[in-house]
């Protein structure tokens, strides 16, 4: 045992590696003392010390494009901190394009670049040339040039961190392996490790591919598996040099830079292999796996065509590394559910060298303030659920993941491995129909319906996709008749206890304590006001509320709710997603065709809106919820998963004459944003509060409830951003979102979702509006707006209230 092993400490960091390192750098440089790293082998020996050190600031979000631009700027004041040398040269990178699709995409991300504050330039073949003189460039479109980019030697980076962390009292210590973590009721109580217990008052898991094993054992589920990534290096070439800039083609998978007087030639290949171990070796240290040339043929006959004098050469290194992937191709982060104090940071798909100094950061700021400090969601541990750990899955799934990074980021693109995870009782009837399916937190989810001679496929492009007329057709038939809709994957619970109706006002912006059968939209808020979720609470009893948030939502909101709920009240969160189908029936048409199957009294009166009852539909017996996120009159049907198929056999016979249809998920995003409602995780975030997103109409401002304070001062203040619906003049472009929106010419934020709306006739999108002043509707109002769509901008109309009018039938764009 080494004999600094302590028997008791604050936070307990497993894993040595870059990540872990900068977890315990930015630990004690919040002033955290008893920090320990414990490290299985020696540091920076998993994964970190083979990477190619690849360090881009440009990520697709804001909040990974933050996280990536602080650990740059971090790596290169580094040194002078610490007096390690990480090797960081700015050595700037440089995107070539072969493709008209692919120079789309580059004039996409210089747009978005400007409002991250991220420099980008697109340049020509020519200049591209001048960057990198080896490069071929007869099939070369255009490129994109990143001037402060970089790359900097890996295990450097570790250990320098680790020097930074010790020399403000971290203890960083080799050769013990966590075998452990020891819980007690509900929260981390420290670690066993082959020489003796350590008890922590916190513990974070940070043990790159080998995490999955550690979260099995102590029933954290970590969907990560790893994957081979390979790269070579060449032999001394004439006219390579270290500095030459990291080079990227995308189209041909493959990113080169220099290394001394050679070449590194790495691949992002469209499918790659999974490690296939029964159990990852704990001894895997300073170790590769075996060269795989025969894989590597193509990346290197790729990297031969773009540097003709690789073709000269003979290769001196091979290097094959595992590294941890995850489904959806983002890291995972954060406080585990339902344990206290046990922290996440692992599986970070070949990017963690470059995110490693900003994700130590906003992970450590997670655990002093007990939320993040920055939105988070596409990292958060929480979008996983137990059914993403399955091993089968990831192996497949993972193989699509590392090729992601190079492949064209198409909007609406949808993985082709591990499909079919979850099914609604209806999915193989909408098959049957033509229904083109989507994949949202596992579910599978119609997108669209295949008609008039269309193949249930997408085809993707910037532009009008092969879908267009299908989802016209959707979207009308919902405004003009009705339409049925699958939203069997909505997150559902049952809330129930003595202080149930107490713990939701307290949780809730607006009032649950209504009577029975009532629904009521609501936001949850953090201390700062922002939303961490919004959902539909209906009272069924007393003592009794089902709640139905989004598809993604359901570990994340149970997690929120029953962490809030103090140890002597008595209410209890049952997730009940799996029991319930729902079945949206929306359109002017949906009362008359429910009235035809059911003899409950549908009609204003008899059943208002935000009401529900459960009613008899056909055979069925069903909770029927008058509620629309399309901006029609219709209902949102709970089945029991047993009697879907009947309800909805019961309603395609009952409806023909009514002009019923099936419609997707792609014609409620556009019917919404027409009707200006808001989605969670796009257009409202931890980061925005309701008044930004002028959703204060669902506050009852009568009653205490989390994130009040935080609101009534943002209200007494006034507002620098607000959310904002757009319509462009032009109805020819297609806004998918991620668009920066420019007023009078400036560039202000970017479109937080978007979609063609059909009754419109025109893109519609939202995002917010920000100024440096305090702005008001007449300032929101009085602008000149042009959506900035791949570099060309097109004038836009912004409203504050929604565009369209359903209740007039009457378009205000
Ligand atoms: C070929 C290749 C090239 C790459 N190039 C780049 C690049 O250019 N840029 C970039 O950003 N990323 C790159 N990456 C990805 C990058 O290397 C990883 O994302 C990063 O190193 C992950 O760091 P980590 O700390 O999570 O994992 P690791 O470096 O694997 O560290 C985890 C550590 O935890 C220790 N550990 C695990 N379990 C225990 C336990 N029970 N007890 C104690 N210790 C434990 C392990 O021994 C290990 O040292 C590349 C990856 C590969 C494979």
């Amino acid at each position: 045992m080494p004999s600094t092993l302590p028997r008791e400490t604050k936070v307990v960091i497993v894993g040595g590696g870059v990540v872990g390192n900068s977890i315990a750098y930015h630990l004690t440089r919040l002033g955290w003392e008893g920090v320990v790293l414990l490290e299985q082998n020696e540091l920076a020996g998993g994964t970190t010390w083979h990477a190619a050190g690849l360090i881009g600031r440009l990520r697709t979000t804001n909040s990974m494009t933050r996280i990536n631009k602080y650990s740059a700027e971090l790596y290169a004041g580094l040194e002078k901190e610490t007096g390690h040398s990480v090797g960081w040269k700015q050595v700037g990178s440089l995107i070539v394009a072969r493709s008209q699709d692919r120079m789309i995409q580059l004039q996409r991300t210089a747009a978005m670049s400007e409002w991250f504050d991220v420099e980008v330039q697109l340049v020509s073949p020519e200049v591209a040339l001048e960057k990198w003189p080896l490069l071929r460039i007869d099939d070369v479109l255009g490129a994109a040039w990143l001037p402060h980019d970089g790359k900097l030697i890996p295990k450097e980076l570790a250990i320098a961190l680790a020097k930074g962390a010790q020399s403000r009292g971290a203890q960083v210590l080799e050769h013990v392996r966590v075998r452990d973590v020891l819980l007690e009721k509900g929260r981390v109580a420290g670690v066993a490790t082959e020489q003796g217990n350590i008890a922590a008052e916190y513990v974070v898991l940070a043990g790159g591919m080998w995490t999955r094993e550690l979260g099995l054992r102590c029933g954290v589920s970590l969907p990560l598996y790893p994957v081979e990534h390979h790269y070579v290096v060449s032999e001394p070439i004439p006219g390579a040099f270290d500095e030459l800039p990291v080079g990227r083609d995308p189209d041909l998978c493959i990113y080169f830079r220099g290394e001394g007087d050679a070449v590194l030639l790495g691949a992002f290949q469209n499918f790659s292999k999974p490690w296939m171990v029964e159990q990852i070796p704990p001894a895997f240290s300073y170790q590769l796996l075996e060269p795989d040339w025969e894989k590597f043929a193509e990346p290197l006959a790729n990297g031969k065509h773009r540097i003709p004098a690789l073709e000269r050469c003979k290769f001196a290194k091979f290097v094959n590394g595992p590294e941890s992937f995850t489904p959806d191709n983002n890291f995972i982060l954060g406080e585990a559910p339902g344990i206290q104090n046990l922290y996440v940071a692992a599986g970070f798909n070949s990017v963690g060298i470059a995110s490693a100094g900003g994700a130590g950061k906003y992970l450590a700021e997670w655990m002093q303030e007990g939320e993040p400090t920055l939105d988070l969601w596409s990292v958060d541990i929480r979008r996983f659920g137990p059914g993403f750990n399955n091993r089968a899955f990831l192996r497949e799934r993972v193989t699509e993941v590392l090729g992601l990074h190079y492949q064209m980021a198409w909007p609406n693109r949808e993985f082709e491995t591990g499909r079919g995870l979850f099914k609604s009782p209806l999915h193989d009837r909408l098959a049957a129909q033509g229904a083109c399916f989507g994949a949202k937190n596992g579910w599978e989810r119609p997108n669209w319906f295949a008609r008039g001679g269309v193949r249930p496929s997408a085809e993707y492009s910037f532009a009008r996709q092969n879908w267009f007329a299908c989802h016209a057709a959707e979207h009308r038939a919902t405004r003009e008749a009705v339409a049925i809709f699958d939203q069997s994957g909505f997150s559902k619970f049952i809330f129930y206890g003595r202080n149930s109706t107490a713990v939701l006002q307290r949780l809730c912006g607006n009032n649950v304590d209504v009577p029975c059968g009532q629904a009521v939209y609501t936001g949850l808020f953090n201390d700062s006001g922002g939303f961490e979720s919004d959902l539909t609470v209906i009272r069924l009893a007393e003592l009794e509320y089902l709640i139905v948030t989004g598809t993604t939502q359901t570990i994340r909101d149970a997690d929120w709710l029953n962490r809030r709920v103090h140890p002597e009240e008595n209410a209890v969160l049952v997730d009940i997603t799996r029991s319930l189908s729902v079945i949206g029936v929306m359109g002017p048409n949906s009362r008359t065709l429910l009235s035809r199957v059911t003899d409950a009294n549908l009609g204003n009166e008899a059943f208002p809106f935000r009401h529900s009852q459960v009613i008899n539909l056909g055979m069925a017996t069903v909770r029927a919820v008058r509620i629309t996120y399309v901006g029609e009159l219709g209902w949102e049907l709970q089945v029991p998963v047993d009697q879907a198929s009947l309800v909805y056999d019961t309603l395609m016979a009952a409806g023909q004459d009514l002009g019923l249809t099936n419609a997707g998920h792609y014609a409620i995003n556009s019917l919404r944003l027409e009707k200006g409602y808001r989605a969670w995780g796009a257009d409202i975030s931890p980061d925005d509060t309701p008044l930004e997103a002028g959703l204060a109409f669902a506050i009852d401002w009568k009653k205490p409830f989390l994130g009040k304070p935080a609101l009534l001062e943002q209200k007494a203040r006034g507002l620098k951003r607000r959310l904002v619906t757009f319509v462009l003049d032009d109805a020819e472009p297609i806004l998918w979102g991620s668009e920066p929106i420019c007023r009078d010419g400036r560039p202000v934020g970017y479109t937080t979702s978007a979609a063609y709306g059909h009754t419109l006739g025109r893109s519609v999108a939202m995002g917010y509006v920000n100024a440096d002043a305090l702005i008001d509707d007449a300032f929101i109002l009085g602008g000149h707006y042009e959506i900035n769509l791949a570099g060309r901008r097109y004038p836009a109309q912004a409203f504050l209230r929604p565009p369209y009018d359903p209740e007039r039938r009457r378009i205000l764009a």
